[in-house]
Formats: C-alpha cells, sequence, structure tokens
C-alpha cells in the first residue's frame, strides 16, 4: 500500500465523520466478509442498530395475594426510577422518563430518593437499596444469580412481552418480584437498508449479538433482515469475544459494530472493530474505524472506501 493513497484514504475519511486508524483497519476493511452487529448500546449517541429511545410501553404488576401491602404501579415506578438513576442504559432513561409521567423526579411532585450501594451487573440489570428497600431490576440472569424469590406469573408476564416485541425487565422489592416493565425499542431507520447493501451488494454476512433475550432479539432481526439463524441473544460481553474468535476460526474476515464500555473486548478480537459515536473513550481505543456521526450508513461508506481505495493501489 503506499503511503499517499492510505493518507487520501483516512483523509477523506476523516472529512465524512469516518475515523480510520492508519493502513490496517482500511486494509482488513475491504476483505470483511461478515459484519456483526451489537443490538443496543449503552449512552445517548451510541446506538448500533435500535435508535436506544426506549420507552416504557406496559407494567405488570404481580400482585401477591399472601401480602398485606397492596403494591402499585406508582410505588414499582418510584423505586425503579430511584434505582435506575445511577445507570447510563437506554432502559434507565426510559424507566425515568416513565416515572416522569406519574410525578416522580427532579422538580416534580416527589424527587427521586437517592439509592445507596448502587451497582450496575453488567448483561443483568442494577441493584442497590432506596430508602431501605432492596431494589432489584433486570432479566432472568439477574433474578437467578441475585437469588430473587419468583412471584408466581413472572416468567408469564415475561413471556407475553417479549412475544410483543418488548424487552422485559422485572423490578424486585425486598427480594421479591414485584412487577414486569415493558420496554420498547426501535429499529433504526438506516438499520434495514445498512443490512440489506451489506448482504446483497457485497455479498457480507450479517450477525447480532445481544444481551437482551432471544424472543426480542429475533423479532428485531427478522424486522430488520438479517437471518434469524445468525442471532444469538442472551450473551454476555465475554461471550460475544467468543462468538467473533469462533467466526474467525471459520476463515470469516470480521468487522464488529459495537459501542459503549461492554463491547471494547468484541471490538478488539475483531479483524477490524468499528465504534459507533462518539462517546466512549474505551471502546475507540479498541476500534479500528469510529463512525463520529452514529450514522449506521457511513459503515457503507466505510467499507467502499477500503475498497476503492485498495482497488486504485494495484
Ligand atoms: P445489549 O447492549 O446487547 O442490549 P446489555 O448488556 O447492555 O445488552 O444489556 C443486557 C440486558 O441486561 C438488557 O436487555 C436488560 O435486560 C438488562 N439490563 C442492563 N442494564 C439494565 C438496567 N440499567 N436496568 C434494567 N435492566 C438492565
Ligand atoms: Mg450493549
Amino acid at each position: 500500500a503506499t503511503p499517499t493513497a492510505v493518507m487520501v484514504g483516512t483523509g477523506l475519511g476523516a472529512r465524512l465523520g469516518i475515523l480510520i486508524r492508519g493502513a490496517e483497519p482500511l486494509e482488513l476493511a475491504k476483505d470483511v466478509t461478515c459484519v456483526v452487529f451489537d443490538k443496543t448500546g449503552v449512552g445517548i449517541m451510541n446506538h448500533t442498530l435500535t435508535r436506544g429511545d426506549m420507552s416504557v410501553k406496559d407494567v405488570i404488576l404481580l400482585s401477591d395475594p399472601m401480602s398485606e401491602d397492596s403494591s402499585s404501579v406508582a410505588e414499582a415506578l418510584y423505586f425503579s426510577a430511584c434505582a435506575e438513576q445511577g445507570s447510563e442504559h437506554p432502559i434507565a432513561k426510559a424507566i425515568l422518563a416513565k416515572a416522569a409521567e406519574y410525578g416522580f423526579g427532579k422538580g416534580l411532585n416527589r424527587e427521586l430518593h437517592e439509592a445507596d450501594h448502587f451497582e450496575a451487573e453488567v448483561g443483568k440489570g442494577v441493584k442497590c437499596t432506596v430508602d431501605d428497600v432492596t431494589v432489584h431490576i433486570g432479566n432472568r440472569r439477574s433474578l437467578a444469580t441475585n437469588d430473587i424469590q419468583i412471584a408466581p406469573g413472572t416468567f408469564d408476564a415475561m413471556e407475553r412481552l417479549e412475544d410483543r416485541g418488548q424487552t422485559a425487565v422485572v423490578v424486585s422489592l425486598n427480594g421479591r418480584t414485584n412487577a414486569v416493565l415493558g420496554i420498547m425499542d426501535q429499529a433504526k431507520d438506516e438499520a434495514t437498508l445498512t443490512v440489506n447493501v451489506l448482504q446483497q451488494l457485497y455479498g457480507i454476512k450479517v450477525h447480532m449479538l445481544t444481551g437482551d433475550n432471544i424472543r426480542t432479539a429475533k423479532s428485531v432481526a427478522n424486522f430488520i433482515g438479517i437471518p434469524v439463524t445468525n442471532v444469538k441473544a442472551d450473551v454476555l460481553p465475554a461471550e460475544k469475544v467468543d462468538y467473533i474468535r469462533q467466526l474467525r476460526l471459520q476463515g470469516e474476515h470480521v468487522a464488529m459494530v459495537g459501542d459503549g464500555i461492554n463491547d471494547s473486548p468484541a471490538l478488539a478480537e475483531a479483524d477490524v472493530g468499528i465504534a459507533i459515536g462518539s462517546g466512549t473513550q474505551i471502546a475507540h481505543e479498541a476500534a479500528g474505524v469510529v463512525l463520529v456521526n452514529s450514522k449506521l450508513t457511513d459503515l457503507l461508506v466505510a467499507i467502499d472506501l477500503a475498497k476503492t481505495i485498495y482497488f486504485r493501489i494495484k
């Protein structure tokens, strides 16, 4: 590769908001046979396939007939919002927005109580104490590892929401499931187009990895046009790394499109790590390419640029 051609390529990329770290990612990008997407991201700017402007669509209460206190939707939302104040996940933003509709939040009818012992558990959810109430919010894995008592109807409620394409997160108070929240996300308008061009025009295989559950993941994949056989759900960050290693062992040249702190090991494992957005420093260090404008179609521009530059060099 002539240094001049690479300079022209990276220079042009930079002007288009596509940061390419030198000759190596550019050269590897032209040979990509397989693109792996992370479904959702952490942080406002960093969503990959989905828009990340999630909202709480449904709240299902798991009332306990044996219990004295009648739990209410408002109570579940109040404790959830207090707990999610410390989380950056789009799910947290959705819960805080829903609680605000009920008058809970800064400057509203009822201020949120500060959470103690807050902990975000990667790929699971959050836990903390709010005004002496232990609060857990998360998925099945969070229920299992925190030894939460499952009220009757919990899993039924989750499945009902997931079959509607929502992400079900469970709110547990004092170690027992209390309510299930159905969180709705929407595929990015350009996701379908990008995946289509990758598959049809370039013959590149497209895969999707997500920490979300398989029902919701399949509904998103169907909508976007990713074969459901290429979807892996319920994965932890370390398992994303394994998945990419596996593809590489099968001879694929893999580009991983991800974001956030959690995805940086997977970005580093891929032949080309592609980060979306300008948010998270750590992910960017693991990425050979950064799509600064958070536009998924810039992925197509990046691959096209790489192919063009290396075609001209020959
Ligand atoms: P992905 O980026 O692939 O969607 P994450 O690892 O960010 O996966 O999250 C995986 C799952 O963990 C979510 O679908 C949700 O069930 C749970 N989770 C993560 N963060 C939170 C949070 N702040 N509140 C509730 N649930 C969460
Ligand atoms: Mg993520």
